[in-house]
This record gives C-alpha cells, structure tokens and sequence, in this order.
C-alpha cells in the first residue's frame, strides 16, 4: 500500500465532533514545493542544526539524512559547536556516522538545510556557511524564528521541528524506518516534555503512534535520555540544589565548570537539572545558569505559562518559547539575574 502523504500529515478534520485540531499547517504549499524542488535538483546536501543540540535538533537533522542518503544524495551534517562532540544521552540515536566537524562543513553550499535554529545565531560557527550558501531551507517551530534563509518550512504551532521533518520525509516520497522514527521519536517526546506540555496536540500524538508503529523501543529511548547519568552528575546536582533561591515568584540556581571539573562532568549533562528546578509549588519561573567550558553562562528557563520567558529570553539576546527559553551571559551571576529579573518585572 503506497502511504498518502495527504492522509498522513494531520490535516484539520473540518466539522469532526470533539477534535480540537490547531489550524492546517502553518507552512505554505508554495514552501514546500520549492522546498522539494531544491532537494530533488542537489546532489549534495549540507544538514546543519543548532549548536549544544538537544535531541529535537539532532534527530531532526539525522532523520532527514538518512532520506536524503536513501535518495542517492551526498549528505553532510554539522552544528557549530567550538568542541564538536554529540552530548552522551544523543548517542544512541542512529545515523551518527553523517555527521562532521563545522571545520570539514563546505564553506558555501549549494544547497543547506537548518534545524530548530530560529536564527543564524544558533547556527555558532556554522553561520558564515550559511550566508554564503547559494539556497537554505529553514525547518523550524521556533515563534521567535526570524526569518533568515531563502525557503521557510516555519509552523510554530508544531510541538517540535520534528513533526515538520516528518512531513518534509513523506512529502519527497520516503518512508518511515525504525532508524529515522527513532530520530524523530527522540525529537518529538522530547519537545513536548514527554507529551506533558501544552503543545501536545492530536497532531503530536498521531504522529507518536506512527512512529512507534515502525517497531521502535519506546522503553530504550526514554531510558538513554532521562533515565540515566555517570554518578558525578548526583553530585553535581547536589550541588546545584544547595545554592537554590526562590523569591518574588523565581526560583533559580548555578552551576559552575568547577562544580562540574570535580566529576568530569561534560556540560550537556546539566540538561536535566531545570526540570528538577522548575517543580517548585512556590515559583512561577525557573532558571538555571550553567557555566560552559568556555566560561560563558548558559541560562534555561522556563515559566508556567503566565509569564512569557522567550520575551523576555530575546530581550536578553536569546530566545526561545513562550514556557522554554534561553540565553547567553557573559556578566556574573549576580549580574545576569539582576537584567533577568528586571525584565521579568516588567513583561
Ligand atoms: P534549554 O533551556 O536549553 O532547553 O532551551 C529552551 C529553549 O530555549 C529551546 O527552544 C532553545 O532553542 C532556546 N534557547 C536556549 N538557549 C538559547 C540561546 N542562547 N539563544 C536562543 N535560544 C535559546
Ligand atoms: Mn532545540
Ligand atoms: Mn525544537
């Protein structure tokens, strides 16, 4: 049987009682036919997500690398990161061996593809190779996505660059292995927080249900990204629970590369530490400041829904959602959450 893209990228149903669907695809038809056009011309393919790429940026680009490759293509994949090394819980999923340093990234493509990436920004080292590319297609959910590149594929109201990815596989004619759902699998429960946050629509979980149809551990995948750390991490953790504050609605803490040198703990390890942090009855926002090796603060947040912290995130040079976020200090603690709490008070 010959799947039918039409049928399997969540279309309204139009007058169907009880469904809550949000409204078709926010991506333009015209996108995604110069979208495959582009693809169906090059024979080389340069994939690139963003930098310290967490597992929606990752399984997106690797999922599409594994089409494009089935397509004949000559693919490349990269993110900008000074250290190029995949964060430990991201290992497990499939296709790794696309993947090259931003140095051996061709200087200026002809055809790139970007992922999650709501600006060029995100893209680090990897940036100048795509303003000189000769096309880019951006895919991506970000609302705060600014437009950048030459072909949009943009829908905020996806729950995760992952559900465009799929449409984008179904639409030039690919099929969904275990390989790529596994990708897209660790991409989607990932953004949606385990189909707990608010972006969790019918859409979200209809595609979960195709993705798991093609055989994939849904058990292993949920083990490798939460269910598991070196011990230094506890330690680490500890740490970081110690300093906690909480005051006028925030609760946040830090963690720093001396906290982390003591175990040898890698940076990406320190992931999950705002979802432990943002529980806290007591607290509408959470944030939590993670030194990275090179000595600059990584801020997540995250927010209950009352306070937009990706306003308040781009406000300070980064962005995000309006209940996910992040930007980058170079100031002190004290410092950051001084500009931090300022425009938190005023949003
Ligand atoms: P995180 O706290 O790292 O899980 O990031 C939460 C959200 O904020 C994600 O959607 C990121 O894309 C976004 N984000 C995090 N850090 C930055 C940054 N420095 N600049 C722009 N967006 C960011
Ligand atoms: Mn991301
Ligand atoms: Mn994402």
């Amino acid at each position: 049987m010959t799947p039918d893209v039409r049928d399997r990228v969540d279309r309204p149903a139009r007058g169907r009682v009880g469904t809550a669907e949000p409204p078709e695809c926010r991506v333009a038809e015209s996108a995604w036919a110069r979208a495959l056009e582009l693809i169906s011309r090059a024979d080389k393919v340069a994939l690139a997500c963003h930098v310290s790429p967490d597992a929606d940026a990752l399984g997106s680009m690797l999922a599409t690398g594994f089409v494009l490759r089935s397509m004949g293509k000559r693919v490349v994949a990269s993110f900008g990161d000074r250290r190029f090394d995949v964060p430990r819980l991201l290992r497990f999923l499939p296709g790794q061996d696309m993947l090259t340093p931003p140095e051996s990234f061709p200087a200026a493509p002809e055809l790139m593809i970007t992922f999650d990436s709501a600006s060029a920004d995100r893209l680090g080292l990897l940036r100048p190779n795509a303003a000189a590319a000769r096309e880019v297609i951006v895919v991506d959910h970000h609302p705060s996505s600014s437009g950048f590149g030459t072909v949009g594929l943009v829908d905020p109201d996806a729950a995760a660059t992952a559900m465009l990815v799929e449409q984008l596989i179904l639409r030039l004619g690919g099929a969904l292995d275990r390989d790529i759902a596994t990708c897209l699998y660790a991409g989607l429960v990932t953004d949606t927080g385990s189909f707990r946050h608010s972006s969790t629509t019918p859409a979200a979980h209809r595609m979960a249900a195709r993705l798991v149809a093609t055989g994939l551990r849904t058990d292993e995948i949920a083990r490798e990204l939460w269910d598991r750390s070196p011990f230094g991490y506890l330690k680490v953790l500890a740490a970081a629970l110690d300093r906690v504050v909480l005051g006028d609605g925030l609760v946040w803490t830090y963690v720093t590369r001396v906290d982390r040198a003591a175990y040898g703990l890698p940076y990406a390890e320190l992931e999950g530490i705002i979802d432990i942090v943002r529980r806290t009855d007591e607290a509408e926002v959470a944030a939590v400041l993670k030194e990275d090796d090179e000595g600059a603060w990584q801020v997540s947040t995250r927010s209950k829904g009352t306070v937009d912290v990706g306003a308040v995130c781009a406000a300070l040079g980064g962005g995000g959602h309006h209940n996910a976020a992040g930007f980058t200090s170079h100031e002190s603690v004290e410092k950051t959450m001084a500009r931090f709490r300022e425009l938190l008070r005023k949003v």
